[in-house]
């Protein structure tokens, strides 16, 4: 019998996870012949979700989870819930039902019977979103495959099922900063798009400020493209070339006309664009470093406080 593990990050969802438990259940009675188990995230959460979770987990021996020690995002969160799911087949969702469960049965029928490795989900609209929110979602989309040569596909949400074989080609890539929407690309595979409206969250709030995803879009281009590094390079022949002319233009100005001494507020003009590209330049360089750094601490990606089996054990 085949096995799908649904793994699904938690961060503050005690309101949305009794929810999503009671939907997928419903969802999970219509499939034949497969096992399923769930395996819980709990990134850090400050609320009630790790008791839900507990009470779920005895009561339901398909229910497993993992408890971070801190929060340590929804990346790590994913990672945990890859390297830990024991099924053929596993399943990335939110517990928000952002993610509609539905779905789960028309991606198994694909990838059973149509030989997919894996059946993605994007969104086709934003509604309910902020319009800048969307605008600027677009804009890092249309650059981001400008720049980078991994696909990143717009409106693309984590939710996905996907082989054994997909999920362990996913874990072999173990770095630090990582930026799921861009693994899943870079790994390949036969990926088939599922699309859908966007669907408002049950309950609860979106953990993701508009600040929040800005610095996440900045991970993600430095995770999957290097081509930022070369600006300073460009921009530093662009204003050689600039330079050239200008020393041209002085020249000949000074041998027709004499040689004033105006000009001074240009002077303060070009001093300040030249160091404002050097400090920009030095800035993109300064988000690789750090990058490098992270990588080469080889910290943890995440740390466990607890699991259904170790709460067990206590308990007894
Ligand atoms: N999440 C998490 N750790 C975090 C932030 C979020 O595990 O630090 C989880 C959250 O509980 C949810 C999923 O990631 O299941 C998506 O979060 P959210 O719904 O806030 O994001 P959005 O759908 O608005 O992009
Ligand atoms: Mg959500």
């Amino acid at each position: 019998m085949n096995k799908i593990t649904l793994v699904v990050p938690c961060y503050n969802e005690e309101e949305a996870l009794p929810l999503f438990y009671q939907e997928v259940n419903k969802i999970i009675k219509q499939f034949e012949k497969v096992d399923f188990e769930f395996l819980f995230i709990d990134d850090g959460s400050k609320d009630k979700t790790l008791e839900i979770l507990r009470e779920l987990s005895i009561k339901d021996k398909r229910v497993r989870y993992i408890s971070f020690s801190r929060n340590f995002g929804k990346e790590a969160g994913l990672y945990a819930g890859l390297l830990n799911a024991t099924g053929d087949y596993v399943a990335v969702m939110d517990v928000d039902l952002q993610d509609p469960p539905h779905l789960l049965l028309e991606m198994y029928d694909l990838i059973v019977n149509e030989g997919y490795d894996c059946v993605a989900t994007r969104r086709v609209t934003r509604v309910g979103e902020p319009p800048i929110r969307s605008f600027f979602a677009s804009l890092f989309y249309k650059l981001i495959n400008k720049i980078s040569k991994t696909e990143f596909v717009d409106g693309a949400r984590d939710f996905r099922l996907m082989t054994r074989q997909m999920v362990d080609a996913i874990l072999t890539l173990t770095e630090y900063n990582r930026f799921s929407k861009g693994i899943f690309g870079w790994v390949g595979f036969k990926t088939k798009w599922i699309e859908y409206e966007n669907i408002k969250r049950v309950a609860g709030t979106t953990k993701w400020s508009f600040w929040k995803l800005f610095i996440y879009s900045i991970e993600g281009i430095v995770a999957f493209s290097t081509i930022p590094l070369s600006i300073a390079s460009i921009m530093g022949i662009l204003f050689c070339l600039v330079a050239f002319l200008m020393i041209i233009v002085i020249i000949i100005k000074t041998l027709i006309f004499g040689d004033p001494t105006s000009g001074w507020p240009s002077l303060v003009c070009i001093i300040f664009l030249v160091s404002g590209v050097q400090l920009f330049c030095l800035g993109i360089i300064g988000q690789y470093l750090s990058k490098t750094y992270l990588e080469t601490k080889k910290r943890p990606i995440y740390i466990t406080k607890e699991t259904e089996k170790t709460y067990e054990k206590k308990k007894h």
